[in-house]
């Protein structure tokens, strides 16, 4: 099992399942010419793809395109099981930025044959997440600025107020199918401009004035 940090705490959280979110922005359903869903498309990563060295995503030898998504990442402080969308909020622990590092070209292949896309978003290191803040230095989790630059040029910027689902309705969906537990995490989706990565690449993400994370394609 890996942990994650808060920004303002000195403890660390083991981190459970990750729970994430696919085409939760219209701008990015429509570049990635999927259709805007009627329910949440629900994907999971293991614990394994918290980065095994903090800041480092290795470039997996089976893949030929890694491509960055980034995403508000919220952290489960306490159980819920079928929560409705007006409790859903007080079971959020914190907030975060993180990468939904993605092998498009896996991707795209499982896609066209209809298989699951375990293998191009559940790797190792397929999961950076920045440091997490509590939601008492949050004033609105829906109105945040989201921003991933690669090599200092701004690829992805948009807000969080453009999600198509928003968190309640998020936790109080993902409630109905799984147990949600303390630690587990929830990628809320990527807004568009996602895009390849190489070796070398530096990636900076930031949740404007609340967190941010540095990380080096190896
Ligand atoms: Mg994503």
């Amino acid at each position: 099992m890996r942990s994650v940090t808060f920004a303002h705490s000195p403890h660390a959280v083991t981190v459970g399942k990750m729970l994430c979110l696919g085409r939760n922005y219209v701008a990015h359903a429509a570049e990635m010419k999927a259709e805007v869903p009627r329910l949440p498309v629900v994907f999971l990563k293991p614990s394994s793809a918290l980065p095994a060295e903090p800041g480092k995503v290795r470039f997996p030898a089976f893949a030929r395109e890694l491509h960055h998504e980034v995403e508000l990442v919220v952290m489960i402080g306490s159980r819920a099981k079928n929560v409705t969308a007006e409790s859903a909020m007080r079971h959020v622990a914190g907030y975060a930025v993180g990468l939904d590092m993605t092998l498009r070209d896996i991707q795209a292949e499982a896609k066209r044959q209809g298989l699951p896309w375990t293998v191009s978003k559940a790797f190792d290191d397929s999961a950076p997440v920045s440091p997490f803040v509590a939601p008492e230095r949050v004033s609105d989790p829906h109105d945040l600025v989201l921003r991933l630059k690669v090599n200092g040029a701004l690829r992805q910027r948009s807000s969080t107020g453009m999600m198509i689902f928003r968190i309640p309705e998020i936790i109080a969906y993902l409630s109905t199918v799984f147990t949600l537990d303390p630690g587990d995490l929830v990628f809320t989706g990527t807004p568009e401009g996602v895009g390849p990565v190489a070796r070398g690449d530096l990636l900076e993400a930031e949740l404007e004035g609340v967190t941010s994370l540095s990380v080096h394609i190896i």
